[in-house]
């Protein structure tokens, strides 16, 4: 299934897709949450209660409304650095033994569509297309071979990274560089992990301005989704619809020569194998 978050009226839906129409989900069946996160909660099911929702005729039309991050307030959004061993490679980083992890701040969240905002405090935004693992059975200590079990589905990402704040500054803000308002685009779809299965050979690719910039398979992780699900619970409990950007393959802007920054105008896309693209503009600095 693909699930969406959107606004209609004003008010914060969720939906499933059905070709280019969205099935109201609160609408189809009263008893179904406005907000994926409460979805998720409910367990395998809140997501069996949509599935009998498929043929309700409470609907819109896709391109009507406006698609917001298909998790919209997730508790955490967990990210990985230098998960591709190419990636690695090209930023001049030695392989990690373990995995590198660091978070976004929630209010980073944006839909399909929506803007890609430069501060006016940095000047080298750069971009990172992400496979991003959306939390459904939480836990804590979620063993390797029980972790894909815990994911509800997954989305495309946009890890929009301030380079000037993440490496140049003391110490390395990895988490404000990370965190500007608008740098974590994420959407369209949640496409729930049936529809996936091995979410390791994936292709994955960010176009920007439509000429094609990193363009990879997450068949190069370092390490998997289910080896990062069991590296962070054993820190932190997991919790319904809790993100993990799983990393970026090679082809930032700051690794080319001469870099490339995100400007004024922008168009950038990222496009994840049986997910979807995910596409965002981007506007001067306010
Ligand atoms: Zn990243």
């Amino acid at each position: 299934m693909k699930l969406v978050s959107f606004l209609q009226d004003d008010q914060m839906r969720i939906g499933l897709i059905r070709g280019d129409e969205i099935i109201d989900l609160s609408k189809a069946d009263p008893g179904l949450p406005t907000c994926m996160k409460a979805l998720l909660e409910m367990g395998p099911a809140g997501l069996e209660r949509v599935r009998a929702c498929a043929g309700a005729d409470a609907t819109l039309l896709v391109q009507n409304v406006r698609l917001l991050s298909p998790v919209r307030h997730p508790e955490k959004v967990v990210c990985v650095g230098v998960n591709y061993a190419d990636h690695a490679a090209e930023s001049g980083m030695a392989l990690p033994s373990e995995p590198v992890i660091f978070n976004k701040f929630p209010t980073t969240l944006r839909g399909h569509g929506d803007e890609i905002v430069l501060p006016p405090t940095s000047s080298e935004v750069d971009y990172e297309a992400e496979l991003v693992v959306v939390i459904g059975t939480g836990g804590k200590n979620i063993r390797k071979e029980d972790a894909l079990h815990h994911v509800a589905g997954y989305t495309c990402g946009n890890d929009v990274s301030a380079r000037d704040w993440q490496k140049g500054k003391p110490g390395g803000q990895w988490l404000l560089g990370k965190s500007f308002d608008s740098f974590g685009p994420t959407g369209p779809f949640l496409v729930t992990a049936d529809e996936i299965g091995d979410p390791g050979n994936l292709r994955i690719c960010c176009r920007l301005n439509g000429k094609v910039m990193q363009d990879s398979c997450t068949d190069q992780l370092i390490f998997p989704v289910e080896e990062l699900i069991a590296y962070v619970s054993q820190v932190a409990s997991l919790k319904p619809g809790d993100l993990l950007f799983t990393g970026t393959p090679p082809g930032v802007g700051m690794a080319r020569n001469p870099a490339v920054f995100l400007q004024p105008g922008d168009q950038v896309e990222v496009e994840i194998e049986r997910i979807g693209i995910l596409q965002n503009s981007v506007v001067g600095r306010r």
